[in-house]
């Protein structure tokens, strides 16, 4: 008879790809290991990493060196490093931390069982080696009750933003084949499933060099068309590649979520040029109104950069100034740091720290306010929301998302995890909101699979 599973302990650092690619560590080794989140009690622990920010590097090296004490303590628990860090750094990783059993790359996570293997009897494993193609996928195993799924639609970057270092850990792009997601999707539906985000880098790049030419937009029909989809998101886009066609999707495909995340980087046409982002301030405010047009709902996100090299007061308020034009809901704002093997890191004309200091608080001020005055906006009407737990807030409220993205936390019966169901917003707060369950409303689900009639019922 088969003695009880071991146990692994998954610590994600970094972007919802790598929480994909966590989930997709656990499904591989899930005939070996069961999931803790206890991470005293592992046999197994894994750390996937990210390395996109110098931060967030700098604190995957302090957690493994304050890892040491507990193997000590459990001399038999492996301990491994996956994604971009691990990809960067290889055997120089193994060399740095005694204590660190295996190294593998993000295009390993499938040999992860047999990498564990060789690392239970004793040896040191590095494992980074980049595909030439989507690395093959296991069919996944969706767990009872699961309502969102990350489905990664495709890996890398050709890019080559002169900031980012993921070309270079991640590898070049390749698209999935659409197949596969249109199945994985149907799966997850079919488990009773109700909200899906496509992930890729580069998402809207999505489909080039596929034997079977195809759109990313192509790719959003067949999975909108699909039964029983409530919600349809996809992270991260690049500016230049949202096409006509995609932004048209917007307005068409019932289950396509008023929210789109678009990072802007820099409102100065200098910066964006020194960072080879490939559009000017105009070209995205001209998308930005083109989407607003097509989309009078949506609400909109974007990732900035203050203090790249050269970055003068004038450029920053180039940035402040687009902000304000965007009138972005949500944003996620950082200093720049140089990051290995990128062009940005060989640029003169650092900017001094406590400068970049200075600009982000500004910035970051301005976004608050934009924030807040969004969630101000959305008080007293009534919206669809998917119940995604308990609030962490108060264990008597639970918490859910509107489709356009922002958090609200109401009064409910835990029955309504995983539901969808219409909230009054009646209180705005800097970061959330809060609202009541709608009286009288409610929302018919699934929607019956008519492509004549692909509206969505919502009846108060
Ligand atoms: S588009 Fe630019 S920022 Fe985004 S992953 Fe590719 S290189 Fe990095």
């Amino acid at each position: 008879m088969l003695g009880p599973k071991k146990k692994v302990y998954i610590k994600t650092f970094g972007c919802q790809m790598n929480v994909a690619d966590s989930e997709q560590m656990a499904q591989v080794l899930a005939d070996a290991y069961a999931p803790t989140d206890r991470p005293e009690e592992a046999d197994l622990y894994l750390i996937n990493t990210c390395a996109i920010r110098r931060k967030a590097e700098s604190k995957v090296r302090s957690l493994l060196g304050s890892l040491q004490v507990l193997k000590q303590r459990r001399p038999h628990m492996l301990l491994g490093v996956g994604g971009c860090v691990a990809q960067q750094e290889g055997e120089r990783l193994l060399a740095a931390v005694p204590h660190l059993d295996l190294v593998f790359g993000a295009h390993g996570i499938c040999r992860l069982p047999e990498m564990v293997r060789r690392a239970a009897q004793g040896r040191r494993v590095v494992d980074i080696e980049l595909a030439r193609e989507f690395p093959p996928q296991p069919r996944r195993r969706w767990a009872p009750g699961a309502v969102k799924a990350l489905v990664t639609i495709m890996q890398g970057c050709n890019n080559f933003c002169s900031f980012c270092v993921v070309p270079y850990v991640r590898g070049r792009e390749y698209s999935r084949p659409p197949r596969e997601i249109v199945t994985e999707v149907a799966d997850f539906l079919a488990a009773g499933g109700k909200e899906v985000t496509l992930l890729g880098q580069n998402v809207n790049s999505y489909g080039r060099g596929l034997p079977e030419p195809i759109t990313f937009t192509e790719l959003l029909r067949q999975i909108d068309a699909l039964p029983g989809l409530a919600r349809l998101r996809f992270a991260t886009s690049h500016p230049r590649d949202l096409s006509a066609e995609l932004i048209a999707a917007f307005g068409e495909l019932p289950s396509l979520c008023e929210h789109l995340h678009l990072p802007v980087q820099s409102g100065a046409d200098r910066i964006l040029q020194a960072m080879n982002r490939g559009y000017t301030r105009e070209d995205y405010l001209q998308k930005v109104a083109e989407l607003r047009r097509v989309c009078p709902g949506l609400s909109l996100s974007t990732d900035i950069i203050v203090g790249f090299p050269g970055e003068t007061e004038e450029d920053f308020q180039g940035t402040m100034d687009l902000v304000r034009q965007a009138a972005f809901d949500q944003a996620f704002s950082f200093k720049y740091s140089p990051r290995p093997q990128t062009r940005a890191a060989l640029l003169p004309e650092r900017v001094p720290a406590e400068v970049q200091a200075e600009r982000l608080a500004r910035l970051q001020n301005l976004l608050n306010e934009l924030t807040f005055k969004a969630h101000r906006r959305l008080v007293g009407r009534d919206h669809e929301v998917l119940v995604e737990g308990i609030s962490k807030r108060s264990p008597e409220e639970l918490c859910g998302r509107l489709r356009t993205n922002q958090v609200v936390n109401f009064s409910g019966p835990r029955e309504l995890v995983g539901q969808l169901v219409m909230v009054r917003i009646a209180e705005a707060h800097p970061h959330s909101l809060k609202g009541i369950q709608a009286e009288g409303c409610s929302i018919t689900w699934p929607l019956a699979a008519d492509p004549q009639a692909p509206q969505r019922r919502v009846s108060c």
